[in-house]
């Protein structure tokens, strides 16, 4: 079985564990930079995107994710970990920096501005069941402003893209580890075993 991580600086680790261990992976918990070492994936969880960027950067994490980006390591990011994949963010922290790794501009907090939180059913590409919609939840969510050529949209919500993936980079906007539906984290297993082959 692939092996996939989650940062554990901050958010909503033991959630996305979970569904990662339900989707087919053995999991590990990231909090210092050797503990991404044999990995076959990195999950980046939702929470506060200023804050995880902040302790990385600080535990020496920062730059060996990027590095491992870089590589083509897979990743899924979520709401802020969304954040931390975009080359370019609007609205983030003065100081704040991300990973980089999808051609993309998010701006932060963008649907907060209208609504804190909501939930929506998408139509997701890739997921396994595709009529079945997947429910999905939004929190002080980013959105897309801008995406290069080379990024794919996996689902929109009111002309937003709000999942989207370049090569094993994988991002959504919501919340998947929420709604008890794994399969968008059988997605990203799937990329793994795709990339590790
Ligand atoms: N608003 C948060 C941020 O900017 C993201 C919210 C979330 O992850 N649920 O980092």
């Amino acid at each position: 079985p692939v092996t996939i991580g989650v940062l554990a600086v901050q958010g909503g680790v033991r959630e996305h564990a979970t569904a990662l261990a339900a989707a087919g992976a053995s999991t590990r918990l990231v909090r210092r930079p050797a503990e991404l070492d044999g990995l076959d994936g990195l999950v980046v969880p939702g929470g506060e995107s200023t804050t995880i960027d902040r302790l990385c950067r600080i535990f020496g994490l920062h730059e060996p994710i990027r590095d491992r980006i870089a590589e083509g390591r897979p990743v899924y990011g979520s709401c802020a970990g969304m954040i931390q994949l975009a080359d370019e963010i609007l609205d983030g922290h003065r100081e704040q920096q991300t990973f980089g790794g999808i051609d993309m501009t998010v701006r932060r907090n963008a649907f907060g501005r209208q609504v804190d939180s909501f939930e929506a059913d998408l139509e997701i590409t890739g997921l396994s069941d595709p009529q079945r919609p997947f429910r999905a939840v939004f929190i002080r969510a980013p959105w897309v402003e801008r995406l290069g050529e080379e990024v794919e949209v996996l689902a929109s919500t009111d002309g937003h893209p709000v999942a989207v993936r370049q090569g094993g980079l994988l991002a959504t906007s919501f919340h998947p580890e929420v709604s008890g539906d794994h399969r968008v984290h059988e997605l990203f297993v799937q990329l793994v075993r795709a990339q590790r082959r």
